[in-house]
């Protein structure tokens, strides 16, 4: 099994149809697969046991990916964002690559590679593509090799084999289904899972591919009208801006988005109410998932966004800050610190297996002997089985040996009128340990609530333990591109 097939089945089925839009020019299935074969025979000549795209999103990304994925070696897309010492360092581990992108860097910061500008990569495939024999080569089985975010420890190397992304096309596949004049705006960076899983899924379901490279809220409207685009995926901190930039021009309609997915980081539940009643028309889902797990495990469905803000039951409406239900090819559990799997409601981590679930480093692999991976994410289950998640275990404060989980402080304070967004984290304490600590972004316009008053709203839904000791006012929290929240940088605000 080999990705390549999803690329090969397009061209089969539409060689002459536009399968990707990028920067002006239009690639059909039938152009991107001659040029995957002649990547192919480019990347196995050079001798590269990786391929690395040093680069923004272009066409050069699927290119790469089905080429090296025919070449039989692993696709390595780099945070290009990374500073010089932390991309050497990562360079340096996947050596020799063929790297395609920012060739002046590369030769700088690690030598060993074989390197070429995206258009002189491009150029070459397309050249090559003519005497190439678009055989495909075994290799370890491995697609590709993806660093985590590091967002709350050093890059991993997760392995992502062909057989887990095909898992995941296949498991997804009913919430894929397209008319051929669909397009996806697709504005994650290509390092992410999410990009990959967006190429991977707009490929087998031949929605047309439209790539906006650099993200921001005036150039995604602009194209999302001129390509007519129907789909995008989103993360929450982009659709906030997308919104606000909407709001700001008075122009409060998207003609031709049909869904937006959305997912990465955590949606506000006030920020997903807010788009369900601007764009009522428009499908929402919230996708959750790991890098590890070949991006989505679960899904907060349409209908399910639809009855949640609908419903005058406060359970159900809770369920506008859930990521949904597990797909039908996921195993899901929530088991405590022994491993015992817990009921509904009791909050635990949660623990996922199926086809799709990689859990495999380049070190090791975390996979029990039953094939269950520890996400490392905190959550629950409600009575009819909906996810919520309660924040990364590696974040719960320990004050005083009592688990305190930000998530539950973040909610109340979420319910106060004038305030944004909230995080709560451990701040160094003598007496305690870990203290509580809370920065808060208070909305414009709005009064700045005293520190008594916040501390009176925590202590009216949660134990006295839960009171913050210091609370920080603060413009804005640190969110990284994929709108995950940088809660490391948030702790540096109380270290005195
Ligand atoms: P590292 O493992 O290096 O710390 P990372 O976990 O941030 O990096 P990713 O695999 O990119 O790397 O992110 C997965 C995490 O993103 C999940 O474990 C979860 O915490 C968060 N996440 C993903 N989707 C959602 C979602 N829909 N809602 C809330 N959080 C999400």
């Amino acid at each position: 099994m080999n990705i390549v097939l999803i690329l090969q089945m397009a061209a089969e089925a539409g060689a002459d149809r536009v399968g990707l839009v990028c920067d002006g020019r239009r690639w059909t299935y039938g152009q991107l697969l001659e040029a995957a074969k002649g990547a192919a025979e480019i990347f196995i000549n050079s001798g590269c046991e990786q391929v690395a795209l040093l680069d923004e999103s272009s066409e050069a990304a699927p290119i790469a990916l089905f080429g090296a994925a025919m070449a039989g070696i692993p696709y390595v897309p780099l945070n290009y964002r990374l500073a010089d010492e932390a991309l050497g360092a990562l360079l340096d581990r996947i050596k020799p690559a063929y790297v395609i992108g920012d060739v002046e860097r590369s030769n700088r910061l690690s030598q060993g590679h074989t390197c070429a500008t995206r258009e002189a990569f491009v150029q070459a495939a397309e050249e090559a593509a003519a005497g190439a024999s678009g055989e495909e080569r075994e290799g370890e089985g491995i697609a590709a090799q993806i660093f985590t975010s590091g967002t709350t420890a050093a890059p991993k190397a997760a392995l992502l084999r062909h057989t887990n992304l095909l898992g995941y096309i296949l498991g997804a596949y009913e919430f894929m289904t397209a008319e051929e004049t669909d397009a996806q705006l697709v504005c994650v960076p290509p390092y992410h899972i999410a990009g990959i899983s967006a190429l991977l899924s707009s490929f087998y379901s031949m929605r047309r591919i439209v790539m906006l490279p650099a993200f921001d809220p005036d150039t995604w409207l602009k194209l999302a009208g001129d390509e007519q685009v129907t789909n995008a995926f989103l993360v929450p901190t982009m659709l906030a801006r997308v919104i606000a930039r909407m709001e700001e021009t008075g122009n409060a309609t998207l003609p031709s988005v049909q869904s937006i997915a959305y997912g990465g980081g955590r949606m506000p539940p006030e920020l997903i109410a807010q788009a369900l009643d601007l764009f009522p028309n428009c499908n929402f889902t919230n996708a959750y998932g790991l890098t590890e797990t070949s991006s989505t495990i679960a899904l907060l469905t349409p209908e399910d966004h639809r009855t949640a803000h609908q419903s005058d039951d406060p359970a159900v409406r809770a369920r506008l800050g859930s990521v949904g239900k597990p797909l039908p090819t996921i195993e899901l559990e929530i088991r405590d610190d022994e491993g015992q799997v817990l009921a509904a409601g009791e909050r635990g981590e949660i623990y996922v297996r199926g086809e799709q679930v990689s859990g495999e480093y380049r070190e090791k692999s975390v996979l029990d002997a039953e094939g269950w991976f520890p996400t490392r994410d905190a959550g629950y289950l409600d009575d009819e089985g909906y996810l919520f998640l309660a924040g990364r275990a590696d974040d719960v404060i320990v004050r005083g040996g009592e688990n305190i989980s930000p998530g539950e402080i973040e909610d109340v304070l979420a319910t106060h009128p004038a305030i944004a967004d909230s995080v709560a984290v451990g701040a160094p304490s003598v007496e305690w340990g870990e203290a509580v600590a809370v920065a808060v972004v208070i909305k414009p316009g709005a009064e700045t609530p005293s520190n008594n008053e916040l501390s009176q709203l925590i202590k009216d839904h949660l134990r006295s333990s839960r009171v913050p000791e210091k609370i920080a006012v603060v413009e804005e929290l640190p969110y990284n591109e994929m709108g995950k929240l940088l809660r490391r940088e948030v702790k540096k605000l109380f270290l005195d």
